[in-house]
């Protein structure tokens, strides 16, 4: 039995380079910890990576979410539509700015984002943002609902949280709407542990994420440091959102190797799906022609018989020691929006959630490893259903 047969394969796995950890050692010496200049300088670096504008970086995703629909102008009485097929954070973002999320359909099994058509039922005249994730880190239906918000005045906002080197049309993902978030959280594609970032083009939504992100102060600590300014005003309500310089100097040395990751984690996919295509009784979502431009964050498949989930879920961990996860249990299911929002259907969706597994994946993983999974997973679907 070889080492890895007896390991448990994880779903994700992190290693840092000694280069990132003594970028934090160093960050960590110079005696600033927070807002100084390895902030501007990941800042800058992101922005140059995305060819966007502004990018301004936030204690995680869920705050530049949250900015994000600020920025836009979403507040009480308005409603953001979201994918229920997304982390909670996407809606819960919503509910901050006292704003109702509608949650609505994915296209199918095979597509598992935002489907326009579901969209286009749910406008409202309250209607003011539209929300697109790039699950998994495959590109949502952009064109469709950049069309439909345009015409309608409405704003599309990028939860890019999976996505941060994904691209359509040679385009960045996070930079399609009026802005852009994404996540540096452990498991994410570029993680530092907690971190975020959002993205736009737009000068006037950068101004109010900015002053936002650290109590709406007319000058930040460092400004004063460097002799800027001698005091600041308050001009709104705002929020400590702010990164701090280990966290800051750990994305930028990690921001270095990304591309090199992504490359690793498309070749792994390709692999995937080519091992997996003919496995019955399994959907394996997305287009082997979308991979090219994936983040490819995680690879998900989708069992035809929903039903089997769990059994499979639990054959693949007891008998083949591979972790797996489910991307995502639907976001209208959880309590917190059964109790608000009694009675909402959405069947596609549940479905989905009901098919999905999400199995290892990260760059480092072998093809030994990514073997044992396949042949896990084989077996795990020939398995008689009556173990479940
Ligand atoms: C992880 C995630 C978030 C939240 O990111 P944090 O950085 O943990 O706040 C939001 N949306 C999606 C789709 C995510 O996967």
């Amino acid at each position: 039995m070889s080492a890895v047969s007896r390991d448990i394969i994880p779903l994700f796995d992190l290693q840092l380079k000694d280069e990132d950890i003594a970028a934090v050692v160093e960050a960590l010496r110079s005696g600033w910890l927070t807002m100084g200049p390895r902030i501007q300088e990941f800042e800058q670096a992101f922005a140059e990576h995305l060819g966007v504008a502004h990018a301004i970086a936030t204690s995680s995703c869920t705050a530049a979410l949250h900015l994000a629909y600020l920025a836009a102008g979403i507040g009480p009485g308005d409603e953001v539509i979201v994918p229920s097929m997304t982390f909670v954070a996407t809606a819960n973002a919503a509910v901050y700015c006292g704003a109702r999320p509608i949650f609505a359909e994915v296209v199918d099994r095979e597509r598992p984002v935002l489907d326009p058509a579901d969209v286009l039922e749910k406008i409202t005249p309250r209607t003011k943002a539209v929300v697109a994730m790039h699950f998994g880190g495959y590109a949502a239906a952009v064109d469709e609902l950049i069309a439909i918000c345009a015409e309608r005045g409405i704003a599309l906002l990028e939860d890019a949280a999976h996505a941060p080197a994904g691209e359509l049309h040679g385009r960045p993902l996070g930079t399609w709407g009026l802005a852009g978030a994404f996540s540096f959280f452990s498991n994410k594609v570029l993680s530092v542990g907690e971190g975020g970032l959002l993205a736009t083009e737009d000068e006037h939504v950068a101004q109010r994420v900015r002053s936002l992100r650290s109590h709406a102060m007319t000058s930040g600590s460092w400004d004063r440091h460097r002799g800027h300014a001698d005091t600041y005003d308050v001009v709104d309500i705002g929020f400590n959102y702010r990164m701090d310089e280990p966290r800051a100097a750990l994305a930028l040395s990690r921001l270095g190797g990304l591309q090199e990751d992504v490359e690793k984690r498309r070749r792994l996919t390709r692999r995937y799906r080519e091992q997996l295509r003919g496995l019955p009784g399994l959907i394996i979502p997305f287009d082997d022609a979308d991979v090219a431009g994936a983040a490819c964050y995680v690879m998900p498949v989708m069992l035809h018989d929903a039903g089997r989930q769990a059994s499979v879920r639990r054959e693949l961990r007891e008998r083949h020691g591979v972790q797996t996860s489910i991307l995502y249990p639907a976001a209208h299911e959880f309590s917190v929006y059964t109790e608000r929002y009694p009675g909402l259907s959405l069947p596609r969706t549940e479905l989905a959630a009901r098919s999905e597994l999400t199995i290892p994946l990260y760059p480092h993983m072998t093809e030994a490893e990514q073997d044992r999974v396949i042949a896990g997973l084989s077996a795990a679907l020939d398995a008689p259903a009556s173990r479940s």
